[in-house]
Order: C-alpha cells, then sequence, then structure tokens
C-alpha cells in the first residue's frame, strides 16, 4: 500500500486531516467542490476591502488539544477577543446569555408565567424540539423565543425536531459553560448569581477566520499534497469487497486511492454510490448571506444579535468590526445578516429580490439611520449550513451510515457536512486529529481498517 489518501472537502475537517497526514510523510489529495477551500469556515474579501465570514465565526475550545493546534497553526497572527453577543427581543436588545440587570427589561407578566412554569413542570412525551424545550424552559419561554425562532430558522415545526437540534443549539449560542443551561431553575440561578461571562474567543489577526483554512492549505501543499478546487468527484473505481481503487474528478483525472475520507455532502455520496429508493436521505438547511457595507458606525457593540420574533425576516446579524476592527475600512460598518433557507426556494434563487426587505429590516432594527448609507452589499449562498435534524432523523442517519459502511471497505465519514452534525470548528479539529491518529497508527502497523472505525466525533446517536 502506497498510503494514497484522497480526502473529499478542503474545510477545517479535511484540511486538519490532511495537515497531519502531510506532516507524516503522506501526500493527500484534497477535492473540494467549490472554487475556494475553506467550507462554512472560509472568508470572502471584496473590492471595497472589507472581509466577512460566514455569519459570526470565532473559535472557542475547553480542549487543550485543539487549543494548542490552533495557536500551532496561527502562531502570531492570532488575537483574543471578549464576546459580546445580544438577543433582540421585545423591540430591544438584550444581553445574551440574558443577565440579571436585563431580566427587569422583559414583560413582567411573562416573567411571572415563567416562574410558574417551574411550578407545573411539563413531563416530554416525545424525543421532539417541542417536548424537550417545555419540559426543561417551560412553556413560556417556548412560545416567547424557542418557537418563533427555531421554525423561522429552519422552516419546520418544532413537534417533528428532534432535541438533538435543542441539544446542541442551546450549546452552541450560550458557549460558557459557566451558564448552566439543564433547566430553567438552573438557567435562572445561573442569571441570578453569575456576573455576564466572560468568554475569550480566539480570531485571526489578519484576515478573517478563513485564514485558519488558508495556513493549513499552504502546509499541505509545501509538504506536497494537492488541493484541487472547483472538482467535484464522479465515479468511484471499485474492486470486488468494495475498495475504492481510485477517484474519477469531473475535469477526467483518476487518483490513485487507498483510502478515501468524505467530509462532503451525503446527498452526492448516495448519487455515488447508487444508492437504492431503501438507503434513508437526509437533508440540510442552506443560508443565504447578505453582506453590507454602511456609512458611519452602529451604536450596538455586538458581535453577533439573534432576532427572534417571527415577523422579522432575518436570523441573526454579525458585525465583522466587532471580531476584528482591521477588516472593516475605516469610517465604515460592515453587517453580515443571514437568512437561511432551503436550496431552490425563492430567496435561494432571487435573493436580489429580498434586498428591498432587507434594508427596511435593517432601519426598523436601529441598524441603519437611511437607506443612502448603503455603500455595497454582496450576496453569498452558502450551502448545508446546518443539518436538518427531523424527529426522525436518528434513524435515518443509522440508515445512511451502515449503507455507506456495507457498500465500501476504505470510506470513513468525516466533518460537519460529511457526519451530519451540527457541531463547530473546534469539534471538526478535535474530530480530525484523532482520525489522523488512529489512522497513521493502523498504516504504520500495515492494517487499515473499514470506515466506521475511524468515525471520531464524541457526540451519541441515540438507538
Ligand atoms: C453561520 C455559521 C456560523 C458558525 N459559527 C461558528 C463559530 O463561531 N465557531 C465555530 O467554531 N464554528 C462555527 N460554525 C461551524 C463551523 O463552520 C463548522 O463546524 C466547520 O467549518 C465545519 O468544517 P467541516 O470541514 O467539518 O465541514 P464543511 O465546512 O462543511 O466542509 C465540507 C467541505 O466539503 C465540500 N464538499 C461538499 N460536497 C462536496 C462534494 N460532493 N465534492 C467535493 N467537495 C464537497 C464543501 O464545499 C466544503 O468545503 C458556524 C457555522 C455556520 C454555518
Amino acid at each position: 500500500m502506497n498510503g494514497q489518501v484522497v480526502i473529499i472537502g478542503a474545510g477545517v475537517a479535511g484540511l486538519t486531516l490532511a495537515d497531519r497526514l502531510s506532516e507524516a510523510g503522506l501526500r493527500p489529495v484534497l477535492i473540494e467542490c467549490e472554487d475556494r477551500i475553506g467550507g462554512l469556515a472560509r472568508s470572502f474579501r471584496y473590492p471595497n476591502n472589507a472581509i466577512f465570514d460566514i455569519g459570526p465565526h470565532r473559535f472557542h475550545t475547553d480542549d487543550p488539544v485543539v487549543h494548542r493546534y490552533i495557536e500551532t497553526t496561527l502562531g502570531d497572527n492570532l488575537i483574543t477577543i471578549d464576546r459580546n453577543s445580544q438577543l433582540f427581543l421585545f423591540g430591544k436588545y438584550l444581553p445574551w446569555p440574558i443577565t440579571l440587570k436585563n431580566v427587569f427589561a422583559l414583560p413582567p407578566t411573562m416573567m411571572i408565567r415563567a416562574a410558574l412554569d417551574l411550578i407545573v413542570p411539563h413531563r416530554a412525551a416525545t424525543e421532539s424540539f417541542e417536548d424537550y424545550i417545555i419540559e426543561k424552559y417551560g412553556r413560556t419561554l417556548y412560545r416567547a423565543f424557542f418557537k418563533p425562532y427555531t421554525e423561522k430558522f429552519l422552516d419546520y415545526t418544532c413537534s417533528n425536531l428532534h432535541r438533538d437540534w435543542a441539544e446542541a443549539g442551546v450549546n452552541r449560542a450560550t458557549i460558557d459553560k459557566k451558564v448552566d443551561t439543564s433547566s430553567l431553575g438552573a438557567l435562572i440561578k445561573s442569571v441570578l448569581f453569575s456576573k455576564n461571562p466572560q468568554t475569550k474567543f480566539l480570531y485571526p489577526k489578519t484576515g478573517g477566520c478563513g485564514t485558519f483554512c488558508d495556513v493549513l492549505a499552504e502546509k499541505v501543499r509545501a509538504r506536497g499534497g494537492r488541493i484541487l478546487t472547483g472538482a467535484q468527484v464522479k465515479e468511484f473505481a471499485v474492486e470486488a469487497g468494495g475498495k475504492i481503487r481510485g477517484v474519477l474528478t469531473s475535469s477526467g483525472e483518476e487518483i490513485a486511492a487507498d483510502y478515501v475520507f468524505w467530509s462532503g455532502a451525503l446527498d452526492a455520496l448516495r448519487l455515488l454510490g447508487q444508492a437504492s429508493d431503501d438507503v434513508p436521505r437526509v437533508h440540510y438547511i442552506s443560508t443565504v448571506l447578505f453582506n453590507y457595507l454602511v456609512s458611519g458606525r452602529i451604536s450596538q457593540g455586538f458581535q453577533w444579535c439573534y432576532f427572534g420574533d417571527a415577523d422579522m425576516e432575518v436570523d441573526r446579524i454579525s458585525v465583522p468590526r466587532n471580531f476584528n476592527p482591521d477588516i472593516v475600512p475605516a469610517g465604515k460598518e460592515a453587517l453580515c445578516i443571514e437568512v437561511t433557507c432551503t436550496e431552490g426556494s425563492d430567496t435561494w434563487n432571487d435573493p436580489f429580490r429580498y434586498d428591498c426587505v432587507i434594508e427596511s429590516f435593517l432601519l426598523h432594527a436601529r441598524l441603519l439611520k437611511s437607506l443612502d448609507h448603503v455603500d455595497d452589499m454582496h450576496v453569498e449562498r452558502v450551502r448545508r449550513t446546518y443539518p436538518l435534524y427531523a424527529l426522525n432523523y436518528p434513524r435515518k442517519i443509522r440508515g445512511l451510515f451502515r449503507w455507506v459502511n456495507e457498500t465500501w471497505s476504505n470510506l470513513a465519514l468525516i466533518g460537519r457536512t460529511g457526519r451530519f452534525w451540527y457541531n463547530n470548528m473546534d469539534h471538526s479539529i478535535a474530530a480530525s486529529l484523532r482520525v489522523a491518529d488512529r489512522f497513521l497508527a493502523d498504516y504504520a502497523r500495515g492494517s487499515l481498517a473499514r470506515g466506521e472505525a475511524y468515525a471520531a466525533e464524541d457526540r451519541h446517536l441515540e438507538a
């Protein structure tokens, strides 16, 4: 075996794995379907010199191994920033996670009803998002925030969503482990007895978040690895027993393969394996970004803000300056507006039809004083930003993973998109570091395992 590894997808997961394998002397080939590397962690640099990430992107980890890896990769090109996230609710900007000082800004009747929810507990009857949230935080907070925000975000009813979306989503939005979100009582205690948590993030000093992937890509290339962009896998050349021995790309190149790691779309993999209708399908949500450059500065100091009201079209806005002032031209403000949708929807097909809606939203949200202050706007369509955790997704994903493992003996799924995992960059990094360790140990012994042996994320998929 020559140790020829092909990695599909040049996002954080694929590049971290390629970095480790190339460091050990292998020469991986990465195949990326987009014109640029970085996946969901890429950045956009426009002629106006502003740099935008895909929504708010910053590094945060409690894992010392991952922390060290980020520091080693970015070296001196790293700054530490304090978190400042907010929630727009009832016409007000409130800190998120909410603090004692701001609890009193909420309508008093709502506060009383939320407190009564503590006395009349709700027992979850299903594994749904709805039941999970009501059991943990009560009906009042569910109706006031979780339901309208989630249904707007995913365009899916909360009773048909799996509780995993809630568990991952609440952790993702809260971040700081000092805020105990395990129940309404614990949350209230956190709010009453702790100060606003001072979470620290890491962010590149130059460029946007995408600098991390750019550095990894440079290292991989310098060690003899290859990265093909704008390239798709057209076909696998497969031997008896399901062993992939080559990958044919859309440009007609055949790349020899001893092992394939797939961090790309699972629907594309189903097509490559000519899956029958019995093999479950899973669905992703996509995002349209409206990246604005406007004159003047906004007074709200947030890095990102959630917009909970159902009748506000926008899910979240982030302000690149508050991650790093150097990525925004002087005297200007950059605003990254996220609108989630499905591919093929009206928003996806013709986002410019909605820029007027976005701009009047900015006026109402007090983030723009006049439409004349808009200097520049770029639209980015980003595929598969989130896995859709429908109520029956564990069964489907287990069926799909089983089919992958039975179809190919030397293909492993990695990363957020490849493992249908609502994760963060640090999780993709941690998992790829573990995959690399296991793979290299097996490679040194001369006996590689089947793909499922290299699935290294720390999430559970309930039976
Ligand atoms: C709006 C938003 C905000 C986020 N904020 C943060 C944050 O603040 N902090 C944080 O740590 N994480 C954040 N994340 C999560 C983070 O972006 C991801 O966890 C991470 O980038 C996942 O990397 P990955 O390589 O596992 O997957 P991906 O980035 O999805 O990489 C998969 C790659 O495969 C490519 N691909 C797909 N199909 C094919 C195919 N058929 N052939 C070839 N290539 C293919 C894709 O183009 C992509 O480059 C955020 C995510 C989103 C969407």
